[in-house]
């Protein structure tokens, strides 16, 4: 049954945004520019139809989504691989553009969407297929990437990256979130095996993964991590199960069990657990930033849209400032953040020592609380020029309204990261 009422019209994006279109900003340069126009093309002509599925299915109450989404999201991340669109950590052929830079704007597009000089029209992106895409090609590759072996590589990694199977990293449990060196999965190690036993909780991708990297605690007490092949989720005494949450729609996010699980020592990466976990975290928090500023730019498409076409009270609704200011503000604040953004990713891609410094990890920590703040913003901002409709799932899921409130959670929460980062500038020793 689909739940749409039919007095609601699908909101079409009527007007294309100058301040918004990446291809118009001259922070980008040729080559970047022209990275973009071909990832563009390719999602127009072989993403988008998948894109406009994944959101009619959620109209259909009563209907079991679950599977046909499941077998949309698979493959969507397939036809990224086809192109090097999903994991950039290793490069099979030369490009002109850094792998980091490219992994952010592949993020920015996917998740804001962009206006088709083809068409003349506006493709919708989606968050939460692109956290599916951060989950598999950049949490799950670039630590394995980081401290795989030969054998490990060749079996775990290049498959991943050149044909898009589903992966994930677990590290979250029920009772180690913000606190991850809490974390208490027991990996104990046996011979040639390492049994696994212990839960993890808001795993994305978890349900769909082939592999997983699972962090865990070692004999010796500190922390590992593995690689589990999770033979197509009917790994012995292993179970997933889907979170249900508001936003988010085709992430994926998991729940997994680990009882007595069987894995084999060779899949044991070498080094610390927690090395291995932060390893990633300046490349993540700068795609997770990237994903951000795309959202804002989704919804102040939507917001400017809707401001164009609604009328009350005899007026248009952007004739009025209480409207306007904050669709202007947050276009400003957009373009600040995508030209820092955009810094820092090309200075990690010359330099890539950059990543491993404590100064850029702060800094793109900075920029990811601040940009996935101003996604938050922006979503309130949208939800209010809306008014009643935004309350509909007609709407919301259109607009993928929610996903900026399930992110400032993402890759580490706001409070811990600002608390901790306001105390290091009173340091005195
Ligand atoms: C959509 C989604 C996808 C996710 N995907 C993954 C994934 O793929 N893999 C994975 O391992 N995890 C994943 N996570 C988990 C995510 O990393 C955690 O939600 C996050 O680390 C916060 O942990 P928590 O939810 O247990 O909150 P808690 O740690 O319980 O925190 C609750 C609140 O207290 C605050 N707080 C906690 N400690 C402090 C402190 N010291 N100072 C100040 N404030 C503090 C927090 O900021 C937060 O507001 C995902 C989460 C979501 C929502």
């Amino acid at each position: 049954m689909d739940t749409r009422l039919p007095e609601f019209p699908k909101m079409e994006i009527s007007n294309y945004i100058t301040q918004l279109d990446l291809l118009n900003n001259p922070i980008f340069t040729t080559k970047e520019k022209k990275f973009l126009t071909g990832f563009y093309e390719y999602m127009e002509e072989n993403l988008e139809k998948d894109l406009k599925i994944l959101e009619e299915l959620n109209y259909m109450a009563e209907e079991p989504i679950q599977e046909k989404k499941k077998e949309i999201v698979a493959n969507f991340m397939k036809k990224l691989a086809e192109k090097g669109y999903y994991s950039t950590v290793i490069d099979f052929e030369e490009h002109e553009v850094g792998n980091v830079t490219r992994n952010a704007l592949i993020a920015l597009v996917l998740c804001g969407g962009f206006w088709s000089q083809n068409s003349d029209r506006y493709i919708n992106g989606n968050w939460s297929i692109e956290m599916g895409r951060l989950a598999g090609g950049t949490l799950y590759c670039n630590p394995v990437n980081y401290k795989a072996n030969e054998f490990q590589r060749e079996k775990y990694l290049i498959p991943v990256v050149k044909f898009g199977l589903m992966a994930a990293s677990a590290m979250t449990e029920f009772n180690a979130g913000s606190d991850i060196a809490r974390i208490e999965l027991k990996l104990d190690e046996k011979g040639d095996k390492v049994i696994a036993n212990g839960k993890k909780l808001f795993i994305t991708n978890g349900m769909l993964a082939e592999n997983i990297i699972l962090y865990g605690r070692l004999n010796s007490g500190r922390l590992g991590g593995i690689i589990v092949d999770t033979e197509h989720q009917q790994l012995k005494n292993f179970e997933s199960s889907r979170v249900r949450t508001y936003g988010m729609n085709d992430a994926f996010v998991s729940r997994l069990v680990f009882n007595d699980v069987e894995l084999l020592k060779e899949n044991l990466l070498e080094g610390d657990g927690l090395d291995i976990m932060f390893h990633q975290l300046t490349e993540e928090r700068l795609v997770i930033s990237a994903e951000a500023i795309g959202d804002c730019i989704k919804k102040l498409f939507f917001s400017h849209s809707f401001a164009l076409q609604r009328e009350q009270f005899k007026h248009k609704l952007h004739q009025y400032q209480i409207i306007r200011f904050p669709i202007a503000e947050n276009i400003r604040q957009t373009n600040l953040f995508l030209s820092a953004l955009i810094n820092y990713t090309r200075e990690i891609d010359k330099h890539p020592q950059a990543a491993s410094s404590k100064m850029m990890a702060s800094q793109s920590m900075g920029l990811k609380i601040q940009t996935s703040e101003l996604a938050f913003q922006s979503s309130i901002d949208l939800f209010r020029t809306m008014g009643g409709r935004a309350f509909t799932e007609q709407y919301c899921n259109q607009v993928g309204l929610l996903d900026a409130y399930c992110m400032i959670h993402g890759g580490g929460s706001h409070y811990v990261l600002g608390d901790a980062e306001s105390r290091r500038f009173f340091k005195t020793k």
